[in-house]
């Protein structure tokens, strides 16, 4: 059987796109499934959207997800490298072999040059528009002799070259995901395939590209979709095989639109940014559009790959579920080694302007502590300084419920008898905070949630959290004292 090769061909604008993340992953997971190869190759033909270290970061956003590719273009000791047979792996390297394949077409009646000014082809997409057209090049340059061309061309004229579509011609392919796709030839446009700046277009170039690379599998976006008869046609022009083309759904927003950097977090890095784990992001995005035939929602990226096939990828747009990413993310959370949690916490955590670096490694058991605390609550390690803000400074209570607690009947005796126990310590330790309810209740009679949540309450501001003891723990002797003090005063 034919090796299996796929690629993702991203264009450098700025930074690895959520979508494109995920259609990263399902290229690895295909590849790694038939034992093929995951090629990264850079789509960098246009160069007014060209974005200085766009591919550095594209690289990274790819390294610390985890999807990793076996041939393309990589960083390596801090600059871009390529890897593999079939280079050069970045499109403005190839131009010459562009021109090359240009060249075959016009030579072969499949393309030609076109001279239309920008004024003509503006006036033409006007005057379509008032008719209610669809805008179209309406073939003023198809009938031009090759002849005549090429001594417009060395008389020094601006042109582009088209593609020659056939007329009234069905084209038609098979998407593994869409099934069968035909489109009448009539109802394309004369696509420009080298532009005036001597760079090939997109379609030129990923069907060139595509085939001198081997790539059996194109799986991209949908957006890509409307584009793939074009290219069908060029195979057809060359006289090459077509791969096999696989479109996926668009990941949309929960307003059922596509994801926007205006509206929605949609850099991978905004993620990691926030406290995503690489292993959560990839497993909530392999959902997005696909589904296991067990219906498993978490899964490592080696059972994801056991698991995967073109076949259970629908069709409709998958919806970026927020909430579905935390609930996946905090599975990792609580998976991963506290250690790595709170070595990531550190950043917001001084960013909070709770703690300073300084302070954090300077007891870092005690940072352990307070992370393992709260880790279980955790959606995303971003959440950190949210979730113990209430350990730092004065007792603050501002719920309605937490409120109520400290002013019920009971508090002023369980105050008494708290205070009571911290006078006969010197420190609390473990022991003392794990016995200390236990003594309360024994020197009270109070016991139950009428214990629990008033001093809850009384020491944290809330009336839900972590486990009392580690709170307890947490704060020490001056400052429970303190809060119990404080406590009162709510009254
Ligand atoms: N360069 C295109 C993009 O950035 C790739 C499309 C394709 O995979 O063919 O989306």
């Amino acid at each position: 059987m034919e090796e299996v090769r796929v690629r993702f061909a991203p264009s450098p604008t700025g930074f690895l796109h959520i979508g494109g993340l995920r259609t990263a992953l399902y290229n690895y997971l295909f590849a790694k499934k038939n034992g093929g190869k995951f090629i990264l190759r850079i789509e960098d033909t246009d160069r007014t959207r060209y974005v200085e270290g766009a591919i550095e970061n594209l690289i990274r956003s790819l390294e610390w997800a985890g999807i990793d590719h076996d041939e393309g273009v990589f960083i390596e000791n801090g600059k871009i490298v390529e890897k593999g047979d079939a280079g050069p792996y970045i499109q403005s390297k190839r131009l010459d072999i562009y021109k090359k394949y240009v060249d075959y077409l016009i030579e072969n009646g499949k393309a030609y040059y076109c001279f239309c000014s920008k004024e003509r082809l503006d006036s033409l997409r006007e005057e379509q528009r008032i008719k209610g057209q669809v805008p179209k090049y309406d073939g003023f340059c198809r009938g031009l002799s090759l002849e005549e061309a090429k001594k417009r061309i060395a008389d020094g004229e601006d042109y582009v070259v088209r593609l020659k579509l056939p007329r009234n011609e069905d084209i038609e392919f098979n998407d593994a995901v869409r099934g069968r796709v035909v489109i009448n030839s009539d109802e394309m446009d004369d696509q420009v395939l080298m532009k005036s700046d001597g760079f090939p277009t997109y379609h030129l170039a990923v069907v060139v590209d595509d085939h001198l690379m081997g790539i059996t599998y194109v799986v991209r976006g949908e957006e890509w979709l409307p584009s793939t008869p074009k290219h069908v046609y060029l195979y057809q022009a060359f006289g090459w095989q077509a791969p096999t083309f696989v479109h996926l759904p668009t990941v949309l927003n929960k307003d059922r639109k596509k994801l926007s950097k205006r509206n929605d977090d949609v850099a991978v890095e905004d993620f990691r940014d926030k406290g995503y784990l690489p292993e959560g992001l990839v497993n909530y995005l392999a959902l997005v559009g696909w589904s296991p035939e067990d219906g498993k929602e978490i899964l490592s990226l080696d059972e994801m790959v056991d698991k995967f096939s073109f076949d259970r990828v629908g069709k409709s747009g998958g919806i970026f579920d927020k909430e579905k990413l935390d609930w996946v993310n905090s599975h990792y959370i609580k998976n991963y080694p506290l250690e790595k949690i709170a070595e990531l916490s550190i950043k917001p955590m001084v960013e909070s302007g709770l703690m300073t670096e300084e302070e954090i490694r300077g007891d870092w058991e005690g940072y352990l502590y307070l992370v393992g605390t709260v880790v279980d609550s955790l959606n995303n390690v971003g959440e950190i300084a949210d979730k113990v803000s209430f350990l730092f400074g004065d007792l603050k209570i501002e719920e309605e419920d937490a409120l109520a607690e400290v002013r019920s009947e009971n508090m002023p005796i369980l105050i008494d008898a708290f205070e009571n126990e911290l006078n006969q310590i010197d420190e609390v330790d473990e022991d003392f905070a794990k016995k200390v309810m236990k003594k309360i209740q024994k020197a009270t009679g109070i016991k139950g949630k009428g214990l629990y949540m008033p001093v809850r309450a009384a020491i944290s501001g809330n009336v839900h959290g972590p486990e009392l003891s580690n709170i307890i723990m947490i704060l020490g002797k001056d400052r429970l004292l303190e809060r119990l003090n404080a406590a009162r005063s709510y009254r």
